[in-house]
């Protein structure tokens, strides 16, 4: 055994020497019991050299950090407390017994009294509206009474409701314009792409917002009910178009 021992943690070559060994005498199966565990020992765990003071655990088998706790500064009553630089006991108790809150909401009520009334009286008074309001749809005409419109169909083309019906045909002249001028306007979703792209500005949308019908048929404009819409609110129409066209 004394022989065996040294030669242990010397590799394959000891390995062989010691087999032989163990071959000789009784002692074969307690040799190769202390090679096996003395090989396995030192895969595992390497041991410290002679010359090191202590054994350093590798850095992926210690533990996490433990996070830090939040300063104590913020669990200060001071920090939490809603009520901290309010009104004291005593300002509370004179507003208390000089009824200083309901004098205050009287005041309110006085303004409130003698200011003018935020609400119209609809539909005997009416707010202002802007010149770029899009309500009802109307056909212009030239001063000399001749329709503007040209059917170029640029209007029936670019409508995203596909609410425009026109049809066209040439006069003894030579002009175009239409013969059939039609808006659902059910289908109407007053986008205003029309009056964009009219070159002659002849359709308009109106600012008249009051055309509810009781029934479906009478919002099926054809060319007459615009034209009548044009001739009644031609002034209108101008003023508004001359006060955005700076804009356009
Ligand atoms: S306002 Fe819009 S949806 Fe209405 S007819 Fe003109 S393009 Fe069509
Ligand atoms: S209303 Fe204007 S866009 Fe429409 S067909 Fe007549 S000229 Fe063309």
């Amino acid at each position: 055994m004394t022989i065996i021992r040294p030669l242990l943690g010397s590799g394959s070559s000891s390995l062989l020497l010691v087999s032989r060994a163990a071959n000789a005498g009784s002692s074969a199966v307690f040799a190769r019991r202390m090679i096996s565990s003395t090989t396995a020992r030192s895969m595992a765990t390497p041991e410290p050299s002679k010359g090191s003071e202590t054994y350093q655990t590798p850095d992926y088998l210690r533990p996490p950090p433990t996070p830090r706790s939040p300063p104590l500064s913020i669990h200060l009553e001071s920090d939490i407390d809603p009520y901290h630089g309010g009104p004291s006991a005593i300002e509370k108790a004179a507003n208390l017994f000089f009824f200083t809150e309901i004098v205050r909401g009287m005041w309110i009520v006085m303004e409130q009294f003698f200011r003018p009334p935020y609400t119209i009286m609809y539909p005997f008074e009416k707010g202002p509206l802007s010149p770029r309001f899009r309500g009802e749809h109307a056909l212009r005409r030239y001063p000399s009474g001749e329709e503007r419109c040209i059917a170029c169909k640029l209007c029936e083309a670019i409508c995203p409701a596909q609410a425009i019906t026109i049809e066209s045909e040439a006069r003894l002249d030579g002009s175009r314009r239409t013969t059939r001028y039609d808006i659902d306007m059910t289908k109407c979703i007053y986008c205003g792409f029309c009056q964009e792209a009219c070159p002659v500005d002849a359709i308009v949308e109106t600012q008249n917002q009051e055309f509810s019908t009781e029934t479906r048929e009478e919002l099926l404009y054809n060319k007459e009910k615009l034209l009548a819409n044009g001739d009644r609110a031609e002034a209108e129409i101008a003023a508004n178009l001359h006060a955005d066209h700076v804009y356009r």
